[in-house]
């Protein structure tokens, strides 16, 4: 009996304490506003969960109730299985703008055209290596020989997104439209035929677009897209060197670009070319030095 009431003496000592213990909590907070404040998002919090279980209060399974939460903080229902959440889209002015303000936007696009011709797989290697993903805008002329067939695949199979760049690098605006279609839907259907998918990007030859062929790129689902900067077609920058400083800086003073190109969502255009491939390691360490990650092609919106 002594014991018992020992204890139970002790367990209201207890209590005493701990009631002071809250008492004191408050007066910690000098200003009574922080306090109902508090519990205002303390209530916030409960009533959520209380939503929550009143949701779930019609008898069913605990376990199909963990799952209703999980399936409750999924964003989209309906995921498209192999494609990335889309999480930039084109600007007209062909950068990558971010689709909402928790995305990055500190990244650019590496964009490598006219192959896949001597340089391409050399440069996707070392793009693999980097760990650093990118477009590859090909040609059909590229696209003859087994072996310039199995480049592709190889490419793509390194995870690398497939572009259309026309079959034969045609100008569009100085052809017809039916030719300009040909140009373009020949070079899809030969690129399924060898990576069992059709691209889903275009980019004109020299970045000349006509009006039949937007929309007709539009409707075959790709995403037309020209680029921010690119300097490996001019004479003083056909040198890894000068390529290298050129497209890490975005300034390129001896074609008269005096000034930065190198923004968030810059769009960078580079060639299967010799120089290009000597630079491109130095020039994707470089950019990222400067603070910039390059964006994920499978992340950008495409048509609808
Ligand atoms: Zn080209």
């Amino acid at each position: 009996m002594k014991k018992c009431s020992m204890t139970l003496m002790g367990i209201f000592v207890i209590l005493l304490l701990a009631a002071c213990n809250d008492n004191e909590e408050p007066d910690e907070l000098s200003d009574p506003s922080n306090t109902e404040q508090e519990e205002v998002n303390n209530e916030e919090i409960t009533n959520s969960d209380d939503h929550t279980e009143e949701e779930m209060d019609d008898g069913e399974e605990e376990e199909e109730q963990a799952d209703e939460i999980v399936q409750e903080e999924e964003p989209d229902p309906e995921p498209e299985p192999e494609t990335a959440q889309p999480l930039y889209e084109l600007s007209e002015s062909w950068n990558l703008v971010p689709l909402n303000d928790q995305v990055n936007e500190q990244v650019v696009l590496l964009t490598i055209d006219d192959g896949p011709d001597e340089h391409t797989l050399e440069m996707a290697k070392t793009l693999k290596e980097l760990e650093a993903p990118a477009i590859f805008f090909v040609n059909g002329h590229f696209l003859q020989t087994d072996e310039q067939k199995n480049i592709l695949k190889e490419i793509h199979d390194m995870g690398f997104a497939i572009g259309n760049h026309t079959y034969n690098h045609q100008r569009l605006s100085e052809v017809d439209e039916d030719t300009q279609k040909q140009e373009i839907l020949e070079l899809s259907e030969l690129i399924e035929d060898i990576i069992g998918e059709t691209p889903k990007f275009f980019r004109a030859p020299n970045g000349v677009n006509t009006d039949y062929a937007k929309q007709f790129v539009k409707d075959q689902g790709m995403l037309l897209m020209n680029w921010t900067y690119g300097y490996d077609y001019f004479e003083p920058y056909m040198d890894a060197e000068k390529l290298t400083e050129a497209m890490v800086t975005g300034e390129a003073p001896e074609v008269d670009v005096n000034y930065s190109l190198l923004k968030p969502g810059a769009n960078l255009l580079m060639h299967d070319r010799k120089w290009t491939s000597a630079a491109l390691e130095d020039i994707v360490k470089g950019l990222r030095e400067k603070g910039y990650k390059m964006a994920d092609p499978n992340t950008i919106k495409l048509p609808e």
